[in-house]
Parts: C-alpha cells; structure tokens; sequence
C-alpha cells in the first residue's frame, strides 16, 4: 500500500539509510550541471532548479517552487558508482625473492541512489546483463550491485532530449527499486508519492513520516508522469530496428553524420549502458612496483579496435556506424535487449549535437534494403 510524506521526507530518508551503514548518493550542484555525489543532509539536493536540454546545449535554471528533483537528467550516470571509470585490479611488488601480488579489491561501498530515474534503472539492468549474466560475472560490479540501495524518483518533468516513453523504459519505474518516490507538486500541494519494492525497502519506508495513500494521492502521481510523457522532445520508432540497420550497413547517411563526428567519445562517456574498458599497465620508476588498471574505453578511440598491426575501425564512419549498431541492433543479439534506453544524454553532451533519433529516422526514411 503506498504512502504519501510530506516534501521533506528525504531528511528522514537519509536518516534511515544512513543508520544502516549506506553511503547516500544523489544529485547535487556543481560546475552549473546536477551532478552524482554523497548528500549528507536534504540541503545537498538541487532543490528548487531545473534544467534545460537540447541537442549540444545543457542549461541549469531556478524553478519558481522548492522541487527536490524538478530536473531530467545530468551528465552522469550510476554507471560510475557500480563500473568505476578506473579500478585497479592488482598491484605487483618486487621481493627479495620474486615478487608479491595482491589481486584483491579493497572493501566494498554500500552505496544507497536517491533519485535513480526510470530509463538510469533500465541501463542498470541493461548493465546486469553485461556483468552478470554471461559466462563471466564481473566481481567489482557484483559485490557493488548487490550492495547498492536503490530510491527511484520517478520523472515529474522532462526534457527535450528524452524519448524513454518510446524505449518503454520511463518515465514511470515498474520494478527493481528498493523505494519509488513521486514528486507531487500541483496547485500549492507538495508531497511525496512512497512505493515500496523490497522488503529491505519497506523498513526503511516504515521511519518515513507517511500517512496511506488513497485514489486520489495515486491520481495526482499518475498525473505528474503523465506531464513528463507530454514534454518528451524525441521519439525513436523501434519496430524492426535491427533488421533496418542490418540491411543498411553502407547506407550514405553514415557519411553525412562522420562528417559532423569530431570522434570525442563524449556520447559513450555519458551513455549509462556503455561498457567498455581497457586494461593498462603501469610500473614505478624504479621497476620495483606495477599496477594494473581497468579504465573506461570508448568504440570511438581508434586504439579501442587495434589488433596486431592497425585498427579495424579507422574511420570516424565506421566507429559511429559501429556505436549505433551495436546500441540498437546487435546489442539486441548479444544481450537480448537493446543497448538504448532512451536518457538522452548522448545527444544532450554531443558537442555538435548529433542526434541518435534523427539518425535513425533518416535511415528509416530512406531505408536502402527494404523489399531485398
Ligand atoms: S544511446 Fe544515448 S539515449 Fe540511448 S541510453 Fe545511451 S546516452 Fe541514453
Ligand atoms: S557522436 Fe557526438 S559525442 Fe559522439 S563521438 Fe561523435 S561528436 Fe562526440
């Protein structure tokens, strides 16, 4: 049954969670972008601003109310809580007699997301998929995931680069929370919408001052999702998708975008689903001690696909061609699920504003296979 909290519950929230040993990340300020970080107190929120999203521009604004999560989503994914941007996987000492290694990965952080948003819980289970599903299991991943703590807020506004309605993956969570919580702000009324998933969530929801939810309460959630669906700036039509970008492997639309391409790596870097990486070695001057660390790479780097002698991917079109196909067709293939879950973000951070949706939409409307 849900509960409805008045619009500081997140100070009981942090409260609850923090008793129980978590580490409360959530979105916070910094260098004029709402960025992941520890929140302490109800304080560290962005409280009362918003931000304003289109293709290349991200722009932060004050609200005229004191909404806690008035905003879509930054630069940031969670990605960077549960696959760490670098992870050091072993370190090497010289000994007297050889060498000594130590393989082992330091303690695990019990990190409890406030704020996860719809598509950002589909990317974790895009992300599961990846690191926990397959032949091999990623032990950093698994120990974080297994510990992390999650709070949904689901999406009470929207930008102009999301199209996580279309992806079916928001703006409304439907499982794998611990809590979800839904901003309720309408005609001078501001509280929260509490959903509880888990068991482990229900205790926590039990230190909440809330009071049972009725009809209405629910209606009024239903409403502010609603509102979020309606200001979505793009669509992606995803019927048949693998097959189109299968058949249209030399379409001419992957010059006109390499054109524009400057190759950064950006769109992967802020894509919650991307999960490459590279493995690097480095030693001390003195040669007595090394380490090995995994860090994020990027299908854009022209190193990410150099194999004995040269890169398969040299060009700026056959790495943007690979990036998309990957993302929305053989992903699919691979994981059974597409790589896409509709965030916006790649198209948001793109320093020219290329567009995922309009890439496809141009391929779809000038679909070279089709009837062959
Ligand atoms: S491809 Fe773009 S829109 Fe899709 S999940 Fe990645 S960053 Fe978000
Ligand atoms: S699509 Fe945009 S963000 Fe991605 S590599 Fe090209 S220029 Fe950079």
């Amino acid at each position: 049954m849900p509960g409805v909290a008045p619009n500081n519950c997140v100070h009981f929230l942090l409260n609850a969670l923090q008793r129980r040993g978590y580490t409360c990340i959530g979105p916070t300020i910094r260098d004029a972008a709402i960025v992941y970080n520890e929140i302490r107190t109800e304080q560290d929120l962005p409280i009362g601003y918003t931000d304003e999203q289109d293709g290349g521009t991200y722009r932060l604004k004050k609200r005229d109310d004191e909404a806690r999560f008035g905003y879509t989503v930054g630069p940031q994914s969670w990605k960077q809580y549960l696959f760490p941007a670098s992870t050091l996987l072993m370190k090497a000492q010289r000994t007297p007699d050889g060498f000594r290694v130590d393989a082992s990965s330091g303690p695990t952080p019990r990190y409890a997301f406030i704020g996860v948003r719809a598509c950002d819980l589909n990317a974790i289970a895009v992300q599961d998929r990846t690191f926990l599903k397959g032949p091999y299991v990623d032990p950093t991943y698994k120990a974080r995931r297994d510990a992390a703590f999650i709070v949904v807020v689901n999406c009470g506004q929207a930008g102009r680069t999301c199209f996580c309605a279309s992806m079916e993956t928001g703006p409304m969570a439907k499982a794998g929370y611990d809590l979800a919580l839904t901003e309720i702000l309408e005609s001078g009324r501001h509280e929260f919408l509490v959903e509880v998933g888990t068991e482990r969530g229900a205790e926590v929801a039990r230190e909440l001052p809330t009071r049972a939810a009725d009809d209405g309460d629910s209606s009024a959630a239903l409403r502010m999702v609603d509102r979020a669906v309606a200001q979505m700036g793009r669509t992606m039509n995803t019927a048949g998708i693998k097959e189109l970008l299968y058949r249209n492997m030399e379409h001419p639309r992957w010059e006109d975008v390499a054109a524009r391409c400057l190759s950064c790596a950006n769109c992967t870097m802020v894509c919650p689903t991307c999960f490459c990486s590279t493995v690097e070695e480095v030693t001390d001057l003195t040669g007595d001690h090394a380490e090995r660390w995994r860090r994020w790479d990027s299908c854009f780097t022209a190193a990410h696909s150099y194999i004995h002698g040269g890169s398969v991917r040299p060009t700026t079109l056959s790495r943007y061609r690979q990036w998309m196909t990957h993302k929305l067709a053989t992903w699919i293939d691979q994981f059974e699920t597409s790589g896409c879950v509709g965030c916006g973000r790649c198209i948001t951070w793109c320093p020219v504003g290329i567009d995922i949706t309009e890439e496809v939409r141009a391929i779809q409307e000038t679909d070279h296979g089709k009837g062959h």
